[in-house]
């Protein structure tokens, strides 16, 4: 009998020359949060969004959104609106500052966050507390938000946007690139995203004084003496030259990257697709998503959970879409501005295996097992 292998939602995919990165660090013993496969990650980064920002690499994404607040001097008694449709990490350092999120839900189109219910949510603010330090916006699985909408609110009210990128590196809003379109970028590096460094981050500005700032914070605030002088409160966030160096390598694939996860949704597109209660998110004009996850809607709860459970005794790992955060535990008795959208998609939406890594075997694996599924 043939052993089947277990299929993850999204396992890392090294490209072959990471390994040779991590050796040269090694043999220079630049085993440090600096170093020339920092530098280099940067400006990887920075070459591949159109060579003219300024990128700071650092530990986590989650890193870079606490950094981003900080820099956009967010603090204690604070309001930052946020998508609700997202993961935790998008909302959590928020918390970190000790200022307070107020949650947003989503428009149909792209899952992301409402330019309607974000203009409703800071006329309400403004009328009954005070104008929100920050926007955090979240391309989510890779699809972009509505730039340009949600652009034109911010200047509007002159309130500026974190661009949650972290999902979508390698996605596109009318030709520019995700992570330049907001006042500040971030990028994830985690094990799970398009490229990875293990664990890892960064922040990108369209300024340099905002990546020197970053640099600054992240590694622990030193000021300038022989000694070790302080007049701010520092971090350790900076990214490690042995993790950019794995950076560098995946840099040089997240091109294949891209396409091979797109091929991944055309793949499950074409073979669910003609199936009545299975349907897929399609890009708007002018919306490039790197697809990193492909998601289905269904019908309903029941029939989610059936191809779900399906898949896992199969040892088939597929998800629920993101719990919104106003309805996470941990966030229940702060503000949202909701309008169901991102209830309903949690409830019939699922994350199939999306893997750069993925087989075409396996592939066929996966949709033989939900076309088999009856539609009730
Ligand atoms: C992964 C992720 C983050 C956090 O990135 P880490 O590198 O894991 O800290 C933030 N926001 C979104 C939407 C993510 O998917």
């Amino acid at each position: 009998m043939l052993t089947k292998t277990k299929i993850y939602l999204s396992s890392p995919h090294m490209g072959g020359t990471e390994r040779s990165f991590v050796e040269e660090a090694f043999n220079t013993n630049w085993i440090a949060p600096l170093g020339p496969n920092v530098d280099g990650f940067e400006n990887d980064i920075n070459n591949y969004l159109g060579g003219n920002k300024h990128v700071a690499a650092l530990s986590s994404g989650t890193a870079s959104i606490h950094l981003a607040l900080e820099l956009l001097n967010v603090t204690r008694g604070d309001e930052v609106l946020c998508q609700s449709f997202t993961f935790s990490a998008s909302a959590n350092p928020i918390m970190y500052l000790g200022a307070t999120p107020v949650f947003i839900d989503s428009e149909k189109e792209t899952w992301n966050m409402s330019p309607e219910l974000l203009e409703i949510a800071i006329k309400d603010r403004i009328e009954k507390y005070k104008k929100p330090k920050a926007i955090i916006a979240v391309h989510l699985y890779g699809m972009p938000y509505k730039a340009k909408e949600i652009n034109a609110i911010a200047e509007k009210y002159n309130i500026p946007v974190v661009e949650d990128s972290a999902e979508a590196f390698g996605s596109y809003y009318f030709n520019q690139p995700c992570s330049t379109l907001g006042t500040l970028g971030i990028l994830s590096f985690n094990g799970n995203k398009i490229i990875t460094t293990s664990g890892g981050g960064a922040l990108v500005a369209a300024n340099e004084d905002y990546k020197k700032r970053a640099i600054f914070l992240s590694t622990q605030a030193r000021d300038n003496a022989p000694h070790y002088e302080h007049s701010t409160v520092g971090y350790n966030y900076r990214m490690s030259n042995v993790l950019a160096g794995i950076g560098r390598g995946q840099m040089q694939v997240l091109d294949e990257r891209v396409n091979a996860r797109r091929k991944n949704f055309e793949f499950y597109k074409e073979n669910l697709g003609k199936l009545e209660h299975i349907e897929f998110l399609e890009e708007p004009n002018g919306f490039y998503s790197n697809r990193w996850i492909t998601c289905i809607l269904t019908p309903s709860f029941e029939m989610r959970e059936k191809i779900r459970l399906e898949l896992l005794k199969d040892d088939i790992e597929s998800r629920p879409l993101w719990k919104p955060m106003h309805v996470q535990p941990v966030f229940k008795n702060k503000l949202h501005f909701s309008n169901g959208t991102s209830e309903d998609l949690f409830d019939r939406g699922l994350c199939l295996p999306s893997g750069s890594n993925l087989t075409l075997n396996e592939l066929e694996r996966i949709s033989n097992i939900i076309s088999k599924i009856p539609n009730p």
